[in-house]
């Protein structure tokens, strides 16, 4: 995991059950300067989510056990974590996942396998577009962090 720098980092919470997945994204978000958690399921996701609140969750939809967009809905339904913004990361080929991905309260789908030239930018233009999830200072640090 990269240092925090003198600003607070936006962190982002990867709910994502393949291993290689995992690290490709969480060593392209660090390199983009976020603070990355990562959770394997939804029960490790609900874990970590007790320990810190993060600015924003990019959350497969297909994981073993309770799926990600069950999750989703879960996490909307509670006032603990209905403000942080979820996005959806769908296979390219799913039709209707985006529907679905909205229906269930994401802000929106990140097609997988990721673009790793764009995703920094794509992650970064949900948070600027997210309504602060947590303490102010995290969401000051959010926008001024560009
Ligand atoms: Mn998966």
């Amino acid at each position: 995991m990269s240092s925090r720098g003198p600003l607070v980092a936006p962190m982002i919470l990867v709910v994502e059950d393949n291993e290689v997945n995992q690290l490709l994204t969480a060593s392209v978000l660090e390199r983009e300067g976020f603070v990355v958690d990562l959770a394997g399921t939804a029960v490790q996701a609900i874990e970590r989510l007790r320990l810190h609140t993060p600015d924003l969750i990019l959350m497969d939809i297909q994981l073993p056990g309770m799926d990600g967009l069950s999750l989703t809905r879960q996490l909307k339904a509670d006032p603990a974590t209905a403000r942080i913004t979820v996005v959806a990361l769908t296979a390219h080929a799913m039709t209707g996942d985006r529907e679905q991905s909205l229906a269930a309260g994401c802000a929106g789908y990140i097609s997988k396998p990721i673009d790793t030239r764009t995703f920094g930018t794509q992650v970064r233009e949900f948070l600027i577009n997210s309504v602060p999830a947590s303490s102010p200072s995290r969401s000051d640090a959010t926008l001024n962090g560009q």
